[in-house]
């Protein structure tokens, strides 16, 4: 599906991302950690084609990244941002219908009509009742369910994922991620996820690619990647790490340090 091959990037002459290579499935869960700073934000942008790579090569479905139009890469990419939608008087429904622009000509118009798709998202999400409702109402939990509707309509091949659940509390942060993976399974659909939270990333995905100062450091399964050595090597704190008692991934304890 997507393939990564050499990858650098600078900023004014200060290097980012060095050398990354990975390559994810069709229909895998993959998942980007790191500490801050550590150039995920940017690997993300490189994957959407919003920037461009200074070294090294991104293939899409065989084809480099770059050779895709605009306008095909937005069928075929959806991206979910950390920060939830901006308020600016559109109704829930509105947002939604906004994720069918890649697939309409100019004067608006698509050849099939998408009201029933709008319809059954609507309702897969949960949002039937606010449909009508604009977004400066909303929690920053229904605003990341409508911004994951958008890119829902937009029937993306690729979803990108940019902590999508930084603002989010436990229960909407869970939420957020059975609906991914619902719809992830349901649909085939490729995710490739920023996850802050390390045991969010060990629940949901099924590889993980660690970063440290924007060199890949480790790339595996969870239980490959969430171990305490490596955890302390690259966070520089010592966890305790358990398995978890029903799903059997890895999962983190914070230990403080001045005891
Ligand atoms: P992460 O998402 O892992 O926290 P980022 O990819 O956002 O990391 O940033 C990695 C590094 O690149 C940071 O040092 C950041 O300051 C720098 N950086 C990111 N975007 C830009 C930019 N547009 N211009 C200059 N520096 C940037
Ligand atoms: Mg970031």
């Amino acid at each position: 599906m997507i393939r990564v091959d050499g990858v650098g990037k600078a900023y004014d002459g200060i290097p980012v991302l060095h050398d990354v290579h990975f390559s994810v499935e069709s229909g895998e869960c993959f998942g980007i950690i790191g500490p801050n700073g550590s150039g995920k934000s940017t690997l993300l942008k490189l994957l959407s084609g919003v920037e461009s790579p200074d070294a090294g090569h991104i293939w899409l479905d065989g084809r480099p990244i770059e050779a895709h139009s605009r306008k095909e890469r937005a069928r075929r990419i959806a991206v979910l941002q950390q920060e939830p939608l901006p308020a600016v008087g559109f109704t829930v429904r509105d947002v939604v219908e906004m994720g069918r622009f890649p697939f309409q000509n100019w004067l608006g118009e698509e050849r099939e009509d998408a009201a029933q798709l709008i319809d059954a998202i609507i309702q897969m999400l949960g949002l039937s009742d606010l449909q009508h409702r604009t977004l400066e109402w909303l929690s920053g939990g229904e605003k990341q369910r409508v911004a994951l509707a958008k890119a829902m309509a937009q029937q993306p091949r690729l979803l990108l994922l940019d902590e999508p659940t930084t603002y989010l509390d436990i229960g909407y942060q869970v939420q957020l991620m059975d609906m991914v993976r619902a719809w992830q399974r349901k649909e085939g659909v490729t995710v490739i996820a920023v996850l802050h939270d390390l045991n969010l990333a060990s629940l949901y995905c099924d590889r993980l690619l660690l970063l440290q100062k924007g060199r890949p450091c480790r790339i595996g399964t969870p239980r490959e990647i969430v171990r305490a050595d490596v955890i302390r090597e690259v966070y520089g704190t010592q966890p305790i790490v358990i398995d978890h008692p029903v799903r059997q991934s890895p999962q983190i304890l914070l230990q403080s340090g001045s005891e």
